[in-house]
């Protein structure tokens, strides 16, 4: 049974919590669902500003439904991982329509929207609706196998293991429960960091059971480095961006200036194209989504 104490990481999240735009009071379920799909592995710095455009204007969920593809996947900008910004506008459309507009508070119902997984929905039960039901990310999986277990890093995931550890930690009243999710998160994410953790500025220095085993060094399974240069993330982002700043179709001679390698750069337009991202119109030249539907080839 984990032995972390969240009521002094909750005492430390009350007095540290950074001031992100989506933490302000008012902030709705589809406020909250925006930014944590734009969260998935891309840094709040990148996120806030994006968040801020996105949702002035599209503040309801039908607002950005009734957009094309393509405005969205151009105003999702830089974030990468762009078919989440497809999954948004799907979801979108389902909660405008049969959700009278409004983010489902309920997991299950959550679960139930395209794009949707068990993080994202547990999420938004929990910072939209103040509900108590553990959130668990990889900042927490980290301070739990650090504070609790003693161990230098979390292991590779287990769902089920994973929620059972977090859920023991949690208070019982809903609203703190919800709050103490997003300080475990909070800790992890800018104090218990995964390579130079602060632990002289943490809260539970005093009991953490990794500073009490003397830190023992992560024996786990090696975890993959996720590199950019040079592969096709960076290809498909390079594409995507010069549809991006063009309103018109651009020709297949325009894309091949963004990469020397034509295989590799073929093999990215063929995957955007494969996953809604790109277009292709009858005169064979590229587009965003849904923005030149009258020349777009079946
Ligand atoms: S004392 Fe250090 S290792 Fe332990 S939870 Fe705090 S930051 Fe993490």
């Amino acid at each position: 049974m984990p032995s972390l104490d969240v009521i002094e990481v909750l005492d430390w999240f009350d007095a540290n919590a950074r001031d992100l735009a989506w933490r302000k009071p008012g902030t709705t379920g589809w406020g909250v669902l925006v930014s944590e799909i734009m969260l998935q592995q891309t840094p709040v710095a990148r996120v806030e500003p994006i968040w801020l455009a996105w949702m002035a204007r599209w503040p309801l969920p039908s607002s950005l439904a009734a957009v094309s593809q393509g405005e969205v996947v151009r105003a999702w900008g830089k974030l990468g991982y762009p078919r989440r910004a497809l999954r948004l506008h799907a979801a979108a459309g389902v909660i405008a329509a049969e959700h009278n507009d409004v983010v489902p508070a309920d997991i299950d119902t959550l679960l139930a929207l395209p794009g949707i997984g068990a993080y994202t929905a547990r999420a938004v039960a929990a910072f939209a609706y103040g509900q108590r039901c553990p959130v668990v990310d990889t900042n927490v999986r980290r301070v739990v196998a650090r504070a609790a277990h003693g161990a230098g890093d979390a292991g590779p995931p287990s769902t089920t293991r994973d929620l059972a550890d977090v859920e023991a930690l949690l208070p019982a009243d809903p609203a703190t429960a919800a709050r103490a999710s997003a300080a475990l998160m909070e800790l992890g994410a800018v104090v218990c960091t995964a390579r130079a953790p602060r632990c002289g500025d943490c809260p539970v220095v005093s009991s953490c059971a990794w500073q009490r085993a003397g830190r023992p060094a992560y024996d786990g399974p090696a975890k993959a480095v996720q590199r950019f240069a040079g592969t096709d993330r960076q290809v498909r982002g390079l594409l995507l961006d010069v549809l991006r700043g063009s309103t018109d179709p651009a020709p297949k001679t325009r894309l091949d200036l963004v990469w020397s390698d034509a295989c590799q750069r073929d093999r990215c337009l063929h995957s955007l194209v494969v996953d809604g991202l790109v277009e292709q119109t009858e005169d064979g030249r590229f587009a965003l989504p849904g923005e030149h539907r009258q020349g777009v080839t079946k």
